[in-house]
């Protein structure tokens, strides 16, 4: 798989047709304490662009432009975590979003399984491995495993979504997903807030 590694910031001039794919790596699962080290985005066409962050310099204006651009649906799996994270390092609400495990836990009701490799694995017969995940994403340089693991989570996002659209489409559910991504982002700004648990929807 292609992978570009690209130091503080995309590259001027990538065309990303209508919607990307995108995740992010953390030194943790705590935004507030835990730095933003990668974000790693494909445009569905099996190229992977990891951007590090190796200074805390966040500025990165063309990624910036891109997390907020309203014409590009941005996908990913458990958006929710991912939104919290651009939010508190780089200070904007990336939107749109669709999300693969919610879009999931509204058409798989027969199963709790809804993790990215289980998704794969089910919906589009690709075996993921999981074995970087908790690896040390803050290292300046990155092994050729952390990379190829990184790229991993975003290669498979668009076909992903394309299954996951049809089933919500047989399931007449189109509509509750819809609602849930467009509430998502304010999701996201609750966890940040202080609003995660208990949820604030909760009795
Ligand atoms: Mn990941």
């Amino acid at each position: 798989m292609p992978i570009d590694l690209h130091d503080g910031d995309l590259p001027e001039g990538l065309v990303w047709n209508g919607s990307v794919a995108i995740d992010t790596e953390t030194m943790g699962l705590n935004p507030h304490r835990d730095r933003l080290c990668l974000v790693q985005l494909s445009a569905g066409d099996g190229t992977a662009h990891i951007v590090q962050f190796r200074n805390g310099d966040f500025r990165a204006p063309n990624l910036r432009r891109l997390l907020t651009d309203a014409s590009v649906t941005k996908l990913f799996h458990f958006a929710r975590f991912d939104i919290a994270t651009v939010y508190r390092y780089m200070g904007i609400v990336v939107e749109p979003v669709y999300c693969t495990k919610v879009a999931a836990r509204l058409v798989r009701t027969f199963t709790d399984r809804h993790g990215l490799k289980d998704l794969c694995k089910e919906l589009l017969g690709v075996e993921l491995s999981k074995q970087q995940q908790t690896s040390d994403w803050g290292a300046a340089e990155l092994s050729s495993e952390q990379l190829k693991y990184a790229a991993s989570d975003v290669l498979h996002l668009h076909a992903l979504r394309s299954r996951l659209d049809e089933l919500l489409e047989r399931e007449g559910r189109r509509h509750l997903a819809e609602g849930c991504f467009r509430f998502l982002p304010t999701r996201a700004l609750l966890d940040l807030g202080g609003w995660d648990d208990p949820d604030i929807l909760s009795h």
